[in-house]
């Protein structure tokens, strides 16, 4: 028998430096989550250091000439964190404040988030410490494909497949695949997802996240007697996720009463014109200065009046500091990591119902999925049939994590992980060692 506590194991096998489980930050966040859910896998407890250590970290130098003649480095990363299941999958970020501890996370969070809903992928993620608005747009074009060559030798249709993330979009992502066909001789479509339509991109892959949230936010609401129609709802960051979701609830007869970005915090009890905001937003860069409602504090923004709060941005935002002014009964994790252990915790014991970003935001790669199989058929399925299927895996993975989280009366984190981290180690033991 295995103790399935992992002190042992860990001091048997002290891990190196930079993955010290002490380190606050990203994937100190992750390998504490690993840690609440290392006593429910049985048997598998045994594989469980597989999980923290990330298979295969690639740091690369992305050298650019800037347009004014200089020569600027910039610092890159492709993080592998497990393949047992299949190629490497996740996004690649672009972001002033990307580090190797942040990346080392949201490759584990794909790996965990790609076994919950099933999809034959393992976990992986890129990003490059950059603030893209600060660039032009050849800039922009000349470090992704600086990047993607650089990472060339991991990445692949049937190795480890790109998509975008924070500041990343169907352009980035044709300039990739547009270079690693180029370096490899063959168009290879199947190379990143997320692409424009007219490169193989697939419909609703856009919307596809901030679907998914919304899915999963409408089975938790039936599931706990929560009406959605009149329903306040609170959103931080209204691009691609964010928004998506916002207009889905309004949609859907909820209102969305506050919403924050990294230009302010705007507020409207009565409900925002949530068209009007997504055109403020295409036309300004954030919802900053938006005409239909009133300006808020940043501070006061976690705790206003609300039903469902969606934080839809960036990792850490809910924190032991502001997780006890949260008002929401359910929180519905568009962005990846965006909650503290500490914090979770917190809205536990005050009954908030946390639904996870490994299950609520895993519809973005689920339809990059479909847009790697449609590549790989060159069949391409309509928008009905994608947004169906959809809909129909994040309800069946909900259900199951929900009777998990029942069944061992933990919190639906902890059952999205039971659930992925067997399938993982379960994949891994049936493969074994070798060499
Ligand atoms: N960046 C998205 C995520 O965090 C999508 C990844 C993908 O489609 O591979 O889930």
């Amino acid at each position: 028998m295995h103790s399935p506590a992992t002190s042992a194991s860990s001091a048997a096998h002290p891990l190196p430096s930079y993955l010290n489980p002490h380190e606050l930050g990203p994937w100190g966040q992750y390998l504490q989550q690993v840690d609440r859910v290392t006593p429910y896998l049985g048997s598998l407890a045994r594989w469980v250091e597989t999980l923290k250590r990330p298979k295969r970290i690639l740091v690369v130098d992305v050298p650019i000439e800037m347009d004014d003649g200089r020569i600027a480095h910039f610092e890159g990363y492709r993080v592998q964190h497990n393949l047992s299941r299949g190629p490497g999958k996740g996004g690649v970020r672009f972001h002033q404040d990307v580090t190797l501890s942040e990346v080392m996370a949201l490759s584990a969070w794909m790996s965990v988030k790609n076994a919950a809903v099933n999809v034959p992928y393992g976990g992986a993620k890129g990003g490059i410490r950059v603030d893209p608005k600060k660039l032009s747009r050849g800039e922009l074009e000349r470090l992704t494909r600086r990047y993607t060559s650089e990472i060339g030798l991991l990445i692949g249709p049937s190795k480890d497949i790109p998509a975008p993330d924070v500041n990343t979009n169907g352009q980035v992502m044709a300039w990739m695949m547009d270079t690693y066909s180029m370096n490899t001789g063959a168009t290879a479509t199947g190379v990143v997802t997320g692409k424009p339509v007219d490169l193989g991109g697939s419909l609703g892959r856009v919307e596809a996240t901030g679907r998914g949230v919304f899915t999963v936010g409408m089975e938790a609401a039936k599931l706990t007697g929560l009406a959605v129609q009149g329903a306040r709802v609170a959103v931080q960051g209204f691009g691609n996720v964010g928004g998506t979701a916002g207009k889905l609830f309004a949609d859907a007869g909820a209102k969305i009463v506050a919403v924050q970005d990294h230009t302010g915090s705007i507020h409207n009890a009565a409900g925002l014109d949530v068209a009007a905001l997504l055109d403020h937003v295409g036309n300004t860069g954030g919802v900053g200065g938006f005409a239909g409602a009133t300006a808020m504090d940043n501070g006061d923004f976690w705790g206003v009046d609300c039903d469902i709060l969606i934080p839809a941005a960036l990792e850490g935002q809910i924190t032991k500091d502001n997780a006890g002014k949260i008002k929401a009964k359910m929180v519905i994790e568009g962005a990846n990591g965006p909650t503290t252990p500490e914090a979770d915790d917190i809205l536990n014991d005050k009954g908030v119902l946390v639904l996870p970003d490994v299950i609520a935001n895993a519809g973005g790669v689920t339809v990059s999925y479909f847009e790697w199989v449609q590549d790989f058929s060159s069949f391409f399925w309509t928008e009905d049939e994608i947004n169906a299927r959809l809909v129909r895996i994040m309800q069946e993975a909900f259900a199951g994590v929900w009777q998990v989280a029942q069944e061992n009366k933990v919190s639906l984190r902890t059952a999205t992980f039971i659930v992925a981290c067997k399938r993982i180690l379960h994949a891994r033991e049936m493969r074994g060692l070798y060499p």
